[in-house]
């Protein structure tokens, strides 16, 4: 009963030589334990936990294949037997428990963080601070032949494939196209030539596996750059991709240096789907029959159906939702896809950990990556009775945890709701996924058994008697006392987030927001997208930011055409900067260029002098007399936040034992991502 739930996405690939029991690929995800010696441990335990979860066919994060293909000094390398043994570990892991797993090989040619990057032409990329050398003939007969020792050695490592990362721009990708090839010798000029990079590396490393070793080619069917491929080069990729030795085709969508998202939040879920969709219905025309795999913004079973179903793909890519629960596939087989813990783009704890050097983990599941440290385990000796107070996303993973673990749990909640704060981040348009943490934390208390108490403002008195209280009762907005703002508050010119986001305000046609922060940005797009996601309306999103049909338009490049802003804003912060310096490094450019695109003023260094019914007055510097007026209906206020703990004094004095986690130990640079992990790990403990 619970498979026919998902019948393509359940049902088995017969690849000829072996047999995926799913149509579920783990996507690579380089999360920093591939770097150095002394995480295989750890990675072995980190891909058996996702092996156990039962999906079809796992991908590493990339290894390179020589020093020059590092993506920075040292990355996990792939180049001796010495090397390959060390892999034993992970391989092994992986077959224990019945799963599958490839290798990566990534080669990231002018991407490389290194001064040994190589390339095609000696042209720097965008988003790198090395300028790459170029490679003779014989540098290019290295690479090749080193792709395919790593291949060779990947499959004395025990694995069962590899992947050949041919997209998102790496080394591969910068041959295919004139933006990074400009040789005129056998490597560049006609695309025959441009081609034949990835077609040699592809016949050499069959001939070096053999028959019955699975190949997955990563391909670029949408560079999303300039003089990106055109769509009959990506046919003739694929044809020949096909013809010449892969098993799988695996769909990549954009450079990272294109200015297009393609993975985070705001992107419609399978938004991309539609191109492998296009390929595969071509290809099969010739009667091309390789199975291709989708990708992109794909995080719920249903999804994943739904594009598999409609014949867009044999076989779906997700990666980080595997971050986000490892057994999400075992989930959806048994019926229990509601209490899958879903994904949610934000790219805080993965992408934006790689991008700090830091070993990427899950903002919504901190465990990941930290399977052997961060472990769950029931509660010795006697259970206590356990109450935490607030059930925002801090007190939700405390009070899951615990009664996992065996304890009388009960939360209490001041709102009619779970969920904090979480319940504005879910109405900023692009960021719907954010309900997704909610069902997911609603169906976890209800199996853990907690007792909730929702509507329930706890005081000392609810709360004698518990062994233990966690407080995880949040913040409360800054109040940044501006001249004149209490007047404004009365006449309703001024609100705060809260007034806008929870209690829907009305709000002016010209806009001042005091305060850039996340909350800042967020209260914009709000404003500005007034009641539509483009999220939500694929066709619109695309039409915003500029993804055309690449059948007319090379690489899929058009011109943005956002809709014309609902309001006129201006944004507000008085350190000098640029305003949003402190977003996600891998989204904060995206919250950027959708306010820009919505012409909203950013403003950084100013004073805010006072508040009138004509607006926002504002100085710069020491000109503090030379005010300027920003004219403005409504002045909202998003100017950071303060602990709310003023339970904890009168606790402690009736001798209660206190914890803070989230909010309410500390506002500062506060995020989701930190209030789980605190609530998840205080829970360990107790
Ligand atoms: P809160 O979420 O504030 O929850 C505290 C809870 O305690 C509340 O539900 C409150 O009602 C309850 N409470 C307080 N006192 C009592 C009491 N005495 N008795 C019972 N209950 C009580 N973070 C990110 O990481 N990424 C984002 O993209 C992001 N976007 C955001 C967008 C917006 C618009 C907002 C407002 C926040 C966003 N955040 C984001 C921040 C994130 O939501 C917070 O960091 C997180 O919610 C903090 O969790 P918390 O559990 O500490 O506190
Ligand atoms: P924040 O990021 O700390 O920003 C607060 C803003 O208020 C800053 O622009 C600050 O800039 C300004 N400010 C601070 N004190 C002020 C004062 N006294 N008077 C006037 N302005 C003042 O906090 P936030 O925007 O409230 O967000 C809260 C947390 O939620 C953040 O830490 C963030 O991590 C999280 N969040 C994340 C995202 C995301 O996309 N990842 C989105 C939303 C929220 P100046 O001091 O320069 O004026
Ligand atoms: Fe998904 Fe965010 Fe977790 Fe990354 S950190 S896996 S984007 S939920």
């Amino acid at each position: 009963m619970a498979a026919m739930s998902y019948p393509h996405l359940l049902a088995p690939l017969d690849l000829g030589f072996t047999t995926l029991k799913n149509r579920v690929l783990m996507g690579s995800m380089h999360t920093g334990l591939e770097d150095g010696r002394k995480h295989f441990d750890r990675m072995a335990a980190y891909f058996a936990e996702r092996a156990r979860g039962e999906v079809g066919l796992i991908v590493t994060g990339g290894f390179a294949p020589n020093i020059e293909g590092w993506a920075k000094p040292f990355a996990g390398t792939l180049a001796t037997s010495g090397a390959a043994r060390r892999h034993r570990v992970i391989t092994d892991a992986v077959h224990a428990e019945g799963g599958k797993i490839a290798l990566q090989i990534l080669h990231t040619g002018r991407y490389g963080y290194s001064p040994l990057c190589v390339a095609p032409s000696r042209i720097q990329s965008p988003i790198t601070p090395f300028t790459p050398r170029e490679l003779s003939s014989r540098g290019i007969e290295r690479q090749i032949r080193a792709f395919v020792r790593c291949a060779r050695l990947a499959r004395e490592a025990g694995y069962d494939g590899v992947e050949v990362m041919g997209s998102e721009g790496y080394f591969i990708n910068q041959f295919l196209v004139t933006h990074t090839n400009q040789r005129t010798d056998e490597w560049g000029g006609s695309y025959e030539n441009r081609m034949r990079l990835p077609l040699e590396i592809l016949a050499r490393v069959r001939e070096a596996v053999g028959p019955d070793f699975i190949i997955i080619y990563r391909l670029s069917m949408l560079d999303l750059i300039p003089d990106g491929s055109s769509w009959d080069e990506v046919l003739e990729l694929a044809r020949r991709v096909a013809r010449g030795g892969a098993t799988l085709i695996n769909t990549g969508i954009g450079w990272h240096e294109a200015r297009i998202p393609t993975i985070a939040t705001s992107v419609p879920r399978a938004g991309f789907a539609w191109v492998t969709a296009r390929l595969r219905a071509q290809l099969r025309a010739e009667g091309i029959c390789t199975p291709l795999i989708t990708s992109n913004r794909i995080n719920t079973p249903e999804v994943a159906e739904g594009v598999l179903a409609d014949g867009s793909a044999d076989m779906v890519s997700m990666a980080r939702p595997f971050l986000a629960d490892a057994e999400f596939v075992k989930k959806a087989r048994e019926g229990r896809a509601d209490e899958i813990n879903t994904c949610i783009a934000c790219n805080q704890a993965c992408l934006d950990h790689t991008f700090k050097q830091q070993i990427s983990t899950c903002l919504v599941n901190p465990r990941a990556a930290y399977e052997q440290t961060l472990v769950v385990r029931p509660v010795q000796g006697a259970k206590k009775r356990i109450a935490v107070v607030g059930a925002g996303p801090a007190g939700l993973a405390a009070a899951t945890t615990l009664a996992e673990r065996g304890h009388a749990v009960t939360l209490f909640e001041a709102a009619e709701d779970i969920g904090g704060q979480f319940n504005m981040a879910r109405l900023i348009p692009g960021k719907e996924e954010f309900s997704e943490t909610l069902r997911y934390f609603r169906r976890r208390l209800q199996l853990a058994g907690v007792e909730l108490r929702l509507g329930t403002r706890a005081g000392p008195d609810t709360l004698a008697g518990f062994d233990e209280v966690l407080l995880a009762t949040g913040v409360s907005a800054r109040n940044p006392r501006i001249t004149g703002q209490a007047e404004g508050e009365a006449r309703g010119q001024v609100l705060s987030y809260i007034d806008v986001l929870r209690h829907q305000r009305t709000v002016g046609a010209r806009v001042a927001i005091v305060g850039a922060g996340g909350i800042g940005f967020d209260v914009a797009e709000y404003l500005l997208e007034a009641g539509h996601s483009l999220t939500l309306d694929a066709a619109a999103w695309r039409r915003h930011w500029g993804v055309g049909d690449p059948e007319r338009l090379r690489a899929g490049l058009a011109r943005p055409m956002p809709d014309a802003p609902t309001r006129e804003i201006t944004l507000l912060q008085r350190k000098a900067g640029k305003p949003g310096a402190g977003l996600g490094k891998t989204t904060g450019w995206i919250h950027r260029a959708a306010l820009k695109m919505k012409r909203v003023e950013m403003l950084a260094g100013v004073n805010y002098e006072r508040i009138t019914e004509d607006g926002l007055w504002v100085s710069y510097g020491e000109k503090r007399a030379d005010a300027q007026l920003i004219p403005a209906d409504t002045i909202v206020l998003c100017a950071g936040q303060e602990p709310l703990r003023e339970l904890e004094a009168p606790l402690r004095a009736a001798g209660l034992r206190v914890h803070l986690i989230g909010g309410a130990l500390e506002a500062g640079e506060l995020d989701a991502k930190r209030a789980i992990r605190q609530g998840t790990e205080l829970a360990c403990t107790l």
